[in-house]
């Protein structure tokens, strides 16, 4: 099967659009989420639903998006995704909750594991970003390949090493476990502000990153009229 594998939209709406403009053309046969839908855009709504009538064959929960509920305990947010949070939760409907309330934490497609952050206490939202978090994780593993987002940063993790990924080059993930970080549509922060999203081929046990520009300067301009932090629109800029 040939995977989409999106994650860490935060209500980013021109930056979705122009991802799954470029999906279309990738012949996926389905489309995976990560989770954070939702925090610090402008657009939680709009991207929530456009993720309801998409349909991807797994739709997960991420931080935000659990915050945005009340499930998860704003104060070790920064100030600012604290903002946003209190900011979304007064603009998203019933059923904007309901839908990310019924997200699940962890997902498997093709004896490989999707989570949000890590398989570490999964609603703990640890972050896997050196290879001693990466080892923990591996341990919890059953399966030889974890797909995760939560960083914003793209980044493959191997048993022994990690890589930083390009875009457009095909990397086999060979023989052993794997941890694959497949960055954020709508919140990169990795220096580059293209949004992010993988292609994962199952059976050939393959990944590869795409990079798509997008309308940023639009993206910034509704955080800033909404009333939301200035910087939550100025790091758009500069995908940091
Ligand atoms: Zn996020």
């Amino acid at each position: 099967m040939r995977y989409a594998v999106i994650s860490d939209v935060h209500s980013n709406l021109e930056a979705l659009e122009a991802v799954l403009s470029s999906i279309e053309e990738e012949r996926v046969d389905a489309i995976v989420s990560l989770g954070d839908i939702v925090g610090y855009g402008a657009d939680p709504v709009e991207c929530i639903s456009i993720m309801r009538e998409m349909e991807p064959v797994v739709s997960l929960v991420g931080n935000h998006d659990h915050a945005s509920v009340g499930r998860t305990d704003i104060s070790y947010f920064n100030i600012n995704a604290r903002r946003a949070v209190i900011w979304t939760m007064e603009h998203i409907g019933e059923d904007d909750v309901g839908y990310l309330e019924g997200l699940p934490l962890v997902g498997h497609i093709d004896r490989t594991v999707l989570v949000h952050a890590s398989l570490v206490n999964p609603s703990e939202w640890n972050y896997i970003l050196t290879g001693e978090a990466a080892s923990i994780c591996f341990d919890r593993m059953d399966e030889n390949i974890c797909l995760t987002g939560h960083s914003h940063s793209p980044v493959i993790f191997s048993e022994e090493s990690y890589y930083i990924p390009r875009e457009g080059k095909e990397l086999e993930l060979k023989k052993g476990k794997y941890i694959v970080n497949v960055g954020s549509v709508g919140q990169p922060r990795d220096g580059d502000p293209r949004s992010r999203y993988v292609i994962y081929d199952s059976s050939r046990r393959m990944v590869s990153y795409r990079a798509v520009e997008y309308d940023i300067e639009g993206a910034r301009e509704k955080i800033i009229k909404a009333g939301l932090p200035h910087v939550l629109g100025d790091r758009l800029l500069f995908g940091h």
